[in-house]
């Protein structure tokens, strides 16, 4: 290979100084570490998969447009007529899509920080420059740093998560309003916690022509189907749509997710169970002396605690993977996020973490 063939020399120095987005192994493990549902699908209801996956015709393209599948998404979700829906593989494609879409030369994508990483990483992938204007000490927005950015950058696009991860907070509904009114591109509320959220800004779509709405299936029980959404006016619709990939969503997510939208009602009770074990799990963690617990609108909680990389190995040592943020914010120093899961993995987390704790002091 000659010396002008090497990658360094052809790929683009900002892909070169990232790293992998890092999925640690989980095999044998509680994990609480990715805001998966823990409730695995009915058994009658797995048949009934089985059946559709037997005689789906895995030999064609599944359906470009995806349209069985997007009217059930409509009445489900009780989108009107006048809103139209993009569909993504997972909604990490949506925000890959809308990126792609705004990337002129001086285009800027902003969010908040500490957010979810993948606003920076695929603002680099799509080449367009990224700003994250950091959070207050409570995670709730800095309108003044927001504004002022919104002035300085001129932003094609601002990202903002609802409820936020990894914090798991709602931002003031009245200043994304405010942001929304005075920036001049658009706004993507990213709703991936809707489901134990119980706002949305859903009904301001008709409201704001610079709103767009990302929903996903992932949290709320079909992480591995794949499947996010965007909300929006059509003028904006249509421009996006060029850019999704022809068969971005598979045969098997189509017909598994139109199966598992007639019944809905299974995926919201689960989405109680998680909100009523979100309440133990955080009165737990507020018992624990010099624990700082975040509340959560989200189906994780944000909690700090003294030595928290030490802990995170701990538990891992003991089987239980959970995420650790210390090191990845400056506002997040010692922090840890542990997603809800069923009541027994949770109370193995309490009772784990308390004999740790009970070791370490
Ligand atoms: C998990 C998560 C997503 C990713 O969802 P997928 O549909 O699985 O790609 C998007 N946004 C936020 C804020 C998330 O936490």
């Amino acid at each position: 290979m000659s010396n002008s063939h090497l990658p360094e020399h052809i790929i683009r120095p900002e892909i070169l100084a990232l790293s992998a987005y890092h999925v640690p192994p989980a095999a044998g493990m509680i994990k609480l570490d990715a805001m998966e549902n823990p409730y695995p699908l009915s058994a009658e209801l797995r048949d009934e998969i089985a059946q559709l996956a037997a005689n789906a015709p895995v030999n064609r393209y599944p359906d470009a447009s995806a349209a069985l599948l997007k009217e059930k998404l409509r009445q489900t979700l009780a989108i009107s007529d006048d809103i139209d829906i993009l569909l993504g593989n997972g909604s990490d494609e949506i925000i890959q899509i809308i990126a792609m879409a705004v990337a002129k030369p001086d285009a800027v994508l902003i969010s908040v920080e500490p957010s979810f990483v993948m606003f920076r990483m695929i603002a680099t992938f799509a080449n367009i420059q990224y700003v994250g204007v950091p959070l207050k000490q409570d995670f709730s927005l800095d309108m003044d740093a927001m504004l002022a950015a919104i002035v300085k950058y001129k932003p094609a696009v601002i990202f903002l998560a609802y409820p936020n991860n990894p914090t798991g907070n709602l931002f003031d509904y009245a200043e994304i309003i405010s942001i929304l009114q005075t920036t001049s591109g658009i706004v993507v509320i990213d709703e991936a916690y809707q489901a134990f959220a119980d706002v949305s800004f859903i009904n301001e779509l008709n409201h704001y022509p610079n709103l767009l709405l990302m929903r996903t299936l992932s949290k709320s029980g079909l992480a591995g189907l794949r499947l996010g959404l965007l909300l929006g006016r059509s003028e904006w619709l249509i421009q996006l749509e060029k850019m999704r990939l022809p068969y971005n969503i598979g045969i098997m997510t189509q017909i598994i997710a139109e199966k598992v939208l007639h019944h809905t009602l299974v995926l919201a009770e689960q989405a109680q169970a998680i909100k009523l074990e979100r309440t133990k799990m955080s009165t737990f963690l507020s018992t624990i002396e010099n624990v700082k617990v975040y509340p959560s609108k989200a189906n994780f909680i944000l909690f700090r605690i003294h030595a928290a990389t030490q802990i995170f190995q701990a538990l891992k040592q003991h089987k239980i993977l959970i995420k650790n943020l210390d090191g990845t914010h400056p506002l997040l120093e010692n922090c840890l996020r542990v997603t809800i899961g069923t009541p027994d993995e949770n109370s193995q987390f309490c009772s784990t973490l308390q004999t740790i704790l009970s070791k370490t002091v």
